[in-house]
């Protein structure tokens, strides 16, 4: 029975109508929640102990959700729309419903011999302006004839459902552009790769999971050689294009516990949770090698791109800029070095 029953005096239809309100103002409920409470209601209300939502394409009516006493009737189960009684909802474009089919016009119709209801009651739901597919609740049993009431409450239940179909879209579309705002917030937009705010979030929350559980962690930052040569003999576009191969053949190499960002102009830092020197050393030793090995043309002439690495070793007292400055003098000693090769710099040597 209803819940409703503290309306006292209510009609039916009064109830019907406060109950689609509570149903589709829950913030409880999700779209399928609200939907089956939709059809659970108006099976009650209606005496018609089947009801489907269904979606209409084509010549093909589905089922996308549906009560029905035996559980007859599953989501994805799909029929010819032309041997369906949403077929005459479909047709008159408006709510239709036969209370009694042996008796009706549509007793000879494919309908009724394929699913043998003698009562139905259906309503077309629209969806942002276009027929989405029907709202309908029928019965093996003839039943009352419908009432002008009837009609139009499966009106306003189908078009619930249109609003909360239109409504999931729309929280959809807000999903989808959150993402992409998200995306655009955290990556460098010519590489591709994460830029230096996000790595900066990254570098506060690994420093203080290292800390915390005595792991290493490991941040060394690459920097091209002799960039502005490259650019000033070649233009800007082929250093550009060099950046870009570089993102390409890191985030191939990458391993899934590491992160990489573009850190600057032609300066990128990579962060090595739980990993030793000896690890992150021989990692960025095939990364390197790979870049320069890569088939890297400017102006068809093969150009080998190198780089300088600076490494630094977190310790148990180190914030992200202290760390960050490490991993920069021991690049700086990289280049000084003569480039095309790695340094670590640590805590000791001041
Ligand atoms: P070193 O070996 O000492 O690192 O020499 P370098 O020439 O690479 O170093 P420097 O930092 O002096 O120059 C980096 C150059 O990178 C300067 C800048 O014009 C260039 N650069 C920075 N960002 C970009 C970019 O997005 N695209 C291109 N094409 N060039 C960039
Ligand atoms: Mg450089
Ligand atoms: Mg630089």
């Amino acid at each position: 029975m209803s819940t409703d029953t503290h309306a006292a005096g209510a009609t039916p239809a009064e109830q019907a109508l406060s109950r689609l309100h509570r149903i589709t103002s829950s913030r409880e409920l999700d779209f399928e929640q609200r939907v089956d409470a939709i059809l659970h209601l108006g099976a009650e209300h209606f005496g018609l102990p089947i009801g489907i939502f269904s979606k209409i394409t084509g010549d093909s009516y589905e089922v996308q959700q549906a009560i029905h006493p035996e559980d007859a009737l599953k989501p994805g189960m799909s029929f010819d729309l032309g041997h369906t009684y949403c077929s005459h909802v479909v047709k008159a474009d408006d709510v239709r419903g036969f209370h009694h089919v042996a008796e009706s016009e549509i007793r000879s119709h494919p309908c009724y011999s394929n699913f043998a209801l003698e009562a139905y009651l259906g309503a077309p739901v629209i969806a942002d302006g276009e027929r989405f597919g029907t709202l309908n609740f029928s019965s093996p049993q003839p039943t009352r004839p419908f009432t002008g009431q009837d009609i139009e409450l499966v009106r306003l239940f189908a078009a619930w459902v249109g609003h909360e179909i239109a409504r999931r879209r729309d929280l959809r579309a807000l999903e989808t552009s959150r993402k992409e705002l998200e995306r655009l917030a955290t990556t460098d937009p010519l590489t591709g790769l994460y830029n230096r705010r996000y790595m900066e979030d990254c570098l506060n929350r690994e420093l203080e999971r290292a800390k915390r559980y005595g792991k290493p962690l490991v941040v060394g930052l690459l920097d091209f050689d002799n960039f502005k040569e490259l650019n000033d003999s070649y233009g800007h576009n082929t250093g550009d294009a060099a950046l870009k191969l570089f993102a390409k053949v890191s985030s191939d190499m990458m391993r899934e516990t590491d992160i990489i960002a573009r850190w600057s102009g032609e300066e990128f830092l990579i962060l090595m949770p739980e990993t030793g020197a000896a690890g992150a050393l021989k990692y960025l030793k095939r990364l390197t090698d790979r870049v320069r090995e890569s088939d890297f043309k400017a102006d068809d002439d093969r150009v080998e791109l190198t780089l300088s690495v600076g490494l630094g070793l977190a310790e148990a007292d180190d914030t992200r800029d202290s760390l960050i400055s490490r991993a920069d003098v021991a690049m700086y000693e990289a280049k000084q070095a003569g480039r095309e090769t790695t340094r670590i710099h640590n805590k000791e040597e001041g």
